[in-house]
């Protein structure tokens, strides 16, 4: 061994292109963050409430299922409380899922401009990912599955998607299953479900039941409680046993259980949240969509504006900047340079991003 010898990361470590996170403003500032999908009616009260009591606990170790949590949410969505688990986030359960499900020499399918967590879990577990065109945005059912082969280990679908805020019917999503090998995992991943409208639409807890290979995750972190960190997954018996294996034993701090549990139980807060977010997503895509401006249809907390080049999105994202309205740039992440995505928030907001970018296309 020669002195200068160093440890070494696993394969594929080094092939990852680290996440970039929405921006935030300079401390202090009085800027509008629209660049991470958060939440813009705060959190559940009830959820400050109970995070708040956690403080008097803080030296015990959290109940390391999860329990409290696992109940209200099988109570208010109907499931079996023994075939949830919750994480450190869902990025913490994706991970889990890659980890456990993926290994050398496998691979992973995704729709080209799907979550960019995707390739960085499935890299970190030594396996590559394929990625697959999609049609105006959105995913396509027979591209993927034409990209399965035999080292096809799982299908990552986010539904809705993330960054584009498009996505596929129930129906699609079984159409896609019914196409899978058995020994194929389809990771269902319906982080935006709250704020889904349209109809035809539906999260992927009956596949779950129904079928051996799908897991739905959920996240908390786009309902009032990102940096409480709570994400949930639905799985087989099976996968159940496989994550809970392998997972922290204390994976889930006790603030956030207590927090999730009692936002789970506001229903009355989550629906106040989706009727706000419809109103000014529906808003702002008829203000804006236009000759100049598409508006991707989105069924998330954000829209996805594609303008005509990638000056275009700098100019405006610049504009919203110099404003205080920061939004997030999607050419670095995903390769969508005239592309910028701005999550719904208050009604201020809305109508500051909307006078804005209207005076840019006046004078372009
Ligand atoms: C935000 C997001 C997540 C991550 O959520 P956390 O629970 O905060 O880790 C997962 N998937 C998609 C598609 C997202 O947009």
């Amino acid at each position: 061994m020669s002195d200068d010898s160093a440890p070494i990361p696993q394969p594929g470590i080094l092939d990852i292109a680290p996440y970039l996170p929405g921006k935030s403003g300079a401390a202090g500032s009085n800027s509008v963050k629209l660049s991470a999908n958060e939440s813009p009616l705060g959190a559940s009260p009830k959820a400050v409430e109970a995070f708040r009591a956690a403080a008097e606990q803080l030296e015990i170790y959290p109940e390391g299922t999860s329990r409290l949590l696992r109940t209200a949410l099988a109570e208010v969505h109907g499931l079996d409380a023994d075939l949830i688990v919750c994480g450190n986030g869902s990025d913490d359960l994706l991970h889990l899922i890659a980890q456990c499900y993926l290994g050398a020499g496998d691979e992973a399918v995704m729709n080209r401009y799907g979550f960019s967590v995707y390739p960085i879990i499935t890299k970190a577990a030594g396996a590559s990912i394929v990625m697959v065109d999609e049609v105006d945005y959105t995913a396509d059912v027979d591209l993927l599955l034409a990209a399965v082969t035999p080292r096809t280990k799982i299908v990552w679908l986010a539904n809705p998607n993330n960054p584009t805020g498009t996505y596929l019917s129930d129906a699609e999503v079984r159409r896609l299953h019914a196409g899978l090998r058995p020994d194929i995992l389809l990771v269902i991943d319906n982080a935006y479900a709250e704020y889904v409208t349209a109809e035809d639409f539906a999260v992927g807890q009956a596949l779950v039941a129904e079928t051996k290979n799908v897991v739905m995750v959920r996240t908390f972190s786009k309902m009032g409680l990102a940096a409480a960190r709570i994400g949930w997954l639905f799985g087989s018996p099976e996968l159940v046993d496989v994550i809970n294996r392998v997972r922290g034993p204390f994976n889930v701090n006790l603030p956030g259980q207590l927090a999730a549990a009692a936002a789970t139980r506001d229903v009355e807060f989550t629906a106040r949240l989706k009727a706000h977010n419809a109103q000014w997503r529906d808003w702002i895509t008829e203000e804006l969509d236009s000759n100049h401006i598409h508006v991707v249809p989105s069924q998330g907390n954000f829209v996805m504006l594609l303008f005509p080049d990638a000056e275009h999105a700098r100019m405006a994202f610049t504009a919203l900047m110099e404003r205080g309205l920061i939004v997030r740039e999607i050419g670095p992440s995903y390769g969508i340079d005239h592309g910028l995505r701005i999550s719904i928030g208050s009604e201020q907001a809305m109508r500051g991003v909307v006078g804005i970018i209207k005076a840019l296309v006046k004078t372009a």
